[in-house]
């Protein structure tokens, strides 16, 4: 049962901490439901209850024949009933005479107090939940300050959860100097706060217990920040040693890559490239994270990179999410090339199997040296002739895999990678913390800036209006639905959600004149092609889109962009999105209609910065779904938060540096090791 949770071993059982305690001291006697101050005021309000089973049934509603199970729960005050729907096992796990721990919502109803679908602990009792506890007395389970609750893990009960903890903890000893000075400083040892977390004594103080701020949390979180870190940057000093292609520097290739500059660098270019420029030239294996706002002019910068290669007898291939950036980027970067655009191949997995093989053959002989495709650039038979860089466009839309896939051809690429929106640095750390990181912290000159309104589903009209008169002086629109289909919105209950094809009908009855082309990701790919290409050659006035123009398109005609049902989005997608309108040289307005969710939506009308943005949708939304996906690669940890804790892990990253160029001690090398196989971090 235990490894079926992911517990192997005796660490993996000490590092599974309590997720909540119980604190004596808010345990309220049933009796004073309702009357006593700071226990339970107001119906609704929750309340934790310590008391006997007096009474256990079982019966089924009438309506949907659904189980019901119904229990008493009394102490010396007085009694409450306890009501379960729909979980027929409950009275096998639960018997009457077992003294339970209680906590949720109390109601009151016609019959009193009542507690629907409570949590619950059994803290002693002699039921078959119990029968696999073996602790001497049952009544001697809670007589400290703060009762431990572990997550439940098959059916085992929490009491001989607790034994087992505490029959490990006796017995287990642990070497545990290996964080730095600098880091474990004025912390107990990792055995003690062990200890202390499993069994907090009395004076523990209940806030710090509850938001993980004690010195023993501190202790365990730096623990696995480290371990990352100094994971992380090994990894990366040994790449330091690996050598990579080396790409000879010279007037002529300054001269050539000159002339393929439609622009002045802006400075954020100009240094980020020098740091591609220095990484390529130096010998080593280039990996580095390019990051930078929405409209910072990344592309550029990619396509920089990709020069100094394929104008030196290499290949370089740039990596994008969709077909539609893929055509998008190989027609910019045809542009930049001028003359020798012949010497760029696209290939994508829907081209005709013709054309395919024609691509292939040109990537196999090097016949193209610049090449843009989707990722089955590295999921099918192709091969490269010398393929010497790799750049990933929108990176957070790839797993790690693609590195991966690349390596197991037998190559080893320089990579740059560019983000979607920018990441949070302490997200940066945690998937690319092995990387160098350049950021493009401004944008091209001249860029005007974009209004931003919040509206209202009944203020609708006045988005349209602003249309009407975008599409009046020349220019185009975007209108973004979340949907395709709503009533194919898997595992969501039913609701009220204006999708595409409902959009759809509304603009058209209301510019019955415009021109409207509307792409969505069941579209076959020639036939978005054809869609997008009648919008970016200014054919039709007005682009009705799901998110598959959330990524990178660059339309600078398009001059607003109206975002239905904004709540169904992430902070950064919006962000992102909004990055799409204010490209040319007039401004930009970006509207969102929703109804609620006003605060959150309202940061983006505060601010255009795409990291304190990005910072913002971390912090609300969690690492795991930042990314609108979720995305594997994230390391596990099991008591550090990257939001959270991203002070301490900006600290540990610096240590780590630190400790790397000191050199590691053999105790240290065991530790990581046991370290990364505990938290399945990639190692070296
Ligand atoms: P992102 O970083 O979001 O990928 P892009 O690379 O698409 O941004 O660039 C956004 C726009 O800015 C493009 O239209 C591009 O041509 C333009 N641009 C990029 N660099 C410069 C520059 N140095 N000066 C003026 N415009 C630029
Ligand atoms: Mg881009």
């Amino acid at each position: 049962m235990l490894e079926g949770a992911g517990i192997f071993t005796v660490a993996d059982l000490l590092w599974a901490l309590p997720y909540r305690y119980i604190d004596r001291g808010n345990i309220a006697p049933i009796g004073e439901l309702g009357s006593r101050q700071g226990v339970f005021q107001a119906e609704g309000e929750t309340a934790s209850l310590l008391g006997t089973i007096l009474d256990l049934r079982q019966s089924v509603s009438r309506y949907k024949r659904m189980p019901i199970t119904e229990a008493l729960l009394g102490d010396e005050t007085g009694s409450i009933r306890l009501i379960w729907f729909n979980q027929p096992h409950l009275p096998k796990m639960i018997s009457q005479g077992d003294t339970l721990f209680v906590w949720g919502q109390v109601l009151q109803d016609r019959r009193g107090f009542v507690m629907q679908a409570p949590s619950w602990e059994i803290i002693s009792g002699q039921g078959p939940e119990a029968a696999n506890d073996n602790t001497a007395s049952p009544k001697d389970s809670f007589t400290s300050r703060y009762y431990p609750l572990y997550r439940r893990i098959a059916s085992i009960a929490g009491r001989a959860r607790k034994k087992m903890v505490a029959d490990a903890l006796a017995i287990v000893e642990a070497e545990d100097n290996f964080l730095p000075l600098e880091l474990a400083k004025g912390l107990p040892g990792l055995m003690d706060a062990l200890r202390l977390l499993h069994s907090p004594p009395d004076h523990c103080d209940p806030t710090e217990l509850e938001s993980h701020g004690t010195p023993a949390h501190q202790r365990l979180i730096l623990e696995e920040l480290f371990a990352f870190a100094l994971g992380a940057e090994l990894r990366r000093s040994s790449r330091l040693e690996r050598r990579g292609d080396k790409v000879p520097k010279s007037p002529e290739l300054s001269a050539k890559l000159k002339s393929f500059l439609p622009f002045h660098l802006t400075p954020a270019q100009r240094v980020a490239f020098r740091e591609i420029v220095d990484d390529l030239t130096s010998g080593r294996v280039m990996h580095r994270l390019l990051q930078g706002d929405v409209g910072s002019g990344k592309t550029l910068v990619a396509f920089l990179a990709m020069a100094m290669v394929a104008e030196t007898g290499g290949q370089a291939a740039l990596l994008v999410p969709t077909e539609v950036l893929a055509r998008q980027h190989s027609e910019s970067i045809g542009g930049l090339l001028g003359e020798s655009a012949g010497q760029m191949q696209l290939l994508m997995g829907q081209m005709k199997a013709a054309e395919k093989r024609a691509a292939a053959e040109r990537i196999a002989n090097g016949g193209a040296s610049y090449v843009v495709g989707t990722h089955s650039l590295f999921q099918e038979a192709i091969t490269f002739s010398k393929l010497q860089l790799v750049v990933v466009d929108e990176q957070h839309r790839f797993g790690v895999r693609q590195r991966e896939a690349i390596k197991a051809k037998g190559m080893d690429p320089h990579w740059l990678l560019m983000s979607a929106t920018p990441i949070p640095r302490s997200l940066a750390l945690a998937l690319f913390g092995d990387m160098d990181q350049s950021v493009l912290d401004m944008l091209p000159p001249g860029r005007q800036p974009v209004q931003t309104h919040l509206f209202e589903p009944h203020d609708a009209e006045r988005a349209w209006e602003s249309i009407e008169r975008e599409i009046a002086k020349g220019r185009q629109a975007f209108v973004v639905s979340p949907a395709i289909d709503a009533s194919t919105n898997e595992g969501e209950q039913k609701i009220s959600l204006r999708d595409i094809t409902q959009m759809e009908a509304l603009l058209r009855a209301r510019f019955p004149s415009a021109r409207i082309s509307v792409v969505h990701g069941r579209l076959k790919s020639d036939e978005m092609a054809a869609r997008m290409s009648d919008f970016i050659k200014g054919a039709s006035h007005i682009l009705l889109a799901t998110t598959v123009i959330e990524v990178g398109v660059d339309i600078p005609n398009a001059a607003i962009m109206v975002v239905d049902h904004a709540e169904r989005f992430g902070l950064s997608q919006l962000h992102q999105l909004r990055g799409r309108v204010g490209r040319g040289k007039v401004g930009g307005t970006f509207i969102m209609i929703s109804k609620g969710e006003t605060e959150r939506l309202n940061a983006l009308v505060q601010t255009s910065d795409g990291f304190r943005i990005a910072q913002k949708d971390l912090e609300l939304r969690g690492p795991g779904d930042f990314f609108g996906t979720r995305q594997s690669g994230l390391p596990q940890f099991q008591v550090a938060d990257l939001v959270r804790d991203r002070q301490l892990l900006f600290k540990c990253r610096d240590a780590a540096a630190a400790a790397v160029k000191r050199g590691l001690t053999p105790g240290q090398q065991d530790w990581l090791k046991f370290e990364q196989a505990r938290l399945k971090l990639a190692e070296l």
